[in-house]
């Protein structure tokens, strides 16, 4: 047996916590449809007394699955024997302190930090989690594996298919919503890529219903597994702080499993006696995908020990399909108006104190383009988190001297047409890429300058502007 005898699968819901088998693959509870999660009997496993003890695991980089930055707290995440995990190098990420964009959003200097995500191998966090998934696909002796995606899901299954020829991917896109970064990957790595007449909401909703008809394995974040390597995030932020908690962890929310993986990594730290201190969540959504923040925000629903009013998400979605209202922002990764893990967020935000914001595309882009000026760079979503922060600053939720992470979901070469239209000099298409989403200013745009073909002319440019 290599899925672990002390490892399985919980109903979330407390009126219902039917338990699962760890070597089944579900993606619901069969009892009353709601999300699983993958729990341990930690009494029966070793693990570390204190969190410090995982530093020693450094010293095992020359085993593949120490050198995982996901693997390598495996005792944190067990249910799997460790010489049985998938790993393809995910996780070598590194928490970073950015001065520049500290004044930028309004902290004091040296209490601004990013997590930068895009450094994982097909570029974004969603690494972390397909590793997770990946391995218990394999366990359970899947042969093919797919997902719906706004591109980084669908890059990150095409990449572990590819590079460990255990299975064949297959993504579900929808038309037109995915850029040329993300989608050249799945295309590249050779995943069957299936174009829906439809958006990422429709494409989740095929995907669910074909898997099971076929016998596929479905590795978006409705998987539990997928959590439970992203909870990994969190370990590295608090590894790189030397275990001390920051204040803040700021996240942009698009399907919420990110948001939702990193509370149940402090739920379970706090539950081990591992941590002290549990820091504040903030989920931010773009202002034109902003499910979240109209429920929680808005309409006031709460995880309230997991009986939080479910009539309320239903009618919500229910205004959407009568106006006909689709998800649209600039920021495609978080272009969702469904969360399929909007429960599990709620209880994240509950037990780390959260607040959730919305942002515009304006702002995200400005806030994008200040990482970028900081030489990390990255793609529109993830900048929503800096954004989200800029917006906290300032409405006084958090102050300047406390502890901020935001966390940078993908790497800034994911959606180049976004940045450069941002810094263009040609206004139309400025106006068809940004205009179009209400974009009006670039305040930030690094413009090229235009010279003719003389040197003279090339120096004297040159002089003038640096
Ligand atoms: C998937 C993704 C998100 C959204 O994360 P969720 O866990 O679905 O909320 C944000 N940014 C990037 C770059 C992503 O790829
Ligand atoms: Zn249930």
């Amino acid at each position: 047996m290599t899925l672990s005898n002390y490892a399985f699968q919980k109903c979330i819901s407390p009126t219902c916590g039917e338990t699962y088998d760890v070597g089944e693959v579900l993606v619901a509870c069969k009892t009353c449809g709601d999300l699983l999660d993958i729990e341990y009997e930690w009494d029966k496993l070793a693990i570390p007394t204190s969190l410090s003890q995982f530093e020693a695991f450094w010293q095992q980089r020359t085993v593949p699955a120490r050198f995982s930055g996901v693997w390598r707290f495996h005792e944190l995440l067990p249910f799997v024997e460790l010489d049985q995990v998938v790993t393809i190098g995910e996780g070598q990420t590194l928490l970073q302190q950015a001065d520049s964009l500290a004044r930028y959003v309004g902290m004091d200097h040296g209490h601004l930090y990013l997590q930068y995500e895009g450094m994982n191998p097909s570029g974004s966090f969603k690494d972390n989690g397909m590793a997770a998934a990946f391995t218990h696909a394999r366990a359970t002796g899947a042969k093919r594996a797919a997902c719906a995606s706004t591109g980084n899901t669908s890059a990150s299954l095409a990449m572990y298919a590819a590079v460990t020829r255990l299975m064949k991917a297959v993504i579900f896109i929808g038309t037109g919503k995915i850029s040329y970064g993300k989608l050249s990957q799945a295309l590249d790595y050779g995943a069957l890529t299936v174009q829906i007449a439809g958006d990422f909401d429709d494409a989740m909703a095929r995907v669910k219903e074909v898997c099971p008809q076929l016998d596929i394995y479905l590795v978006n974040s409705i998987n539990p597994f997928r959590l439970e390597g992203q909870k990994t995030i969190m370990l590295r932020v608090l590894e790189s702080l030397g275990w001390e908690t920051p204040d803040w962890v700021i996240v942009p929310g698009g399907n919420l499993g990110n948001s939702s993986a990193f509370g149940k990594a402090f739920i379970e730290l706090k539950e081990l006696g591992l941590i002290e201190k549990v820091p504040r969540l903030a989920v931010i959504n773009a202002s034109g995908a902003n499910t979240l923040s109209e429920l929680y925000e808005q309409r006031g629903i709460r995880w309230d020990g997991g009986l939080g009013a479910p009539n309320v998400t239903d009618q919500y979605y229910e205004e959407l399909d009568h106006t006909g209202r689709k998800a649209s922002t600039i920021a495609s990764a978080i272009e969702i108006n469904r969360p399929v893990n909007l429960r599990k967020c709620l209880r994240a935000l509950d037990f780390c104190d959260g607040v959730v914001r919305e942002v515009s595309d304006q702002e995200i882009l400005d806030a994008k383009a200040q990482v970028g000026a900081g030489g990390i760079g990255c793609e529109p979503a993830s900048a929503a988190s800096v954004a989200g922060a800029k917006l906290l600053r300032s409405q006084g939720v958090i102050g300047t001297d406390e502890r901020v992470v935001c966390i940078l979901t993908g790497h800034q070469l994911k959606d180049p047409t976004a940045t450069v239209a941002y810094h263009t000099t040609d206004q139309d298409q400025f106006n068809q890429v940004l205009g179009s989403r209400g974009v009006k200013l670039a305040s930030y745009a690094n413009r090229a300058v235009g010279v003719p073909n003389d040197v003279d002319e090339i120096v004297k440019a040159i002089q003038l502007y640096s």
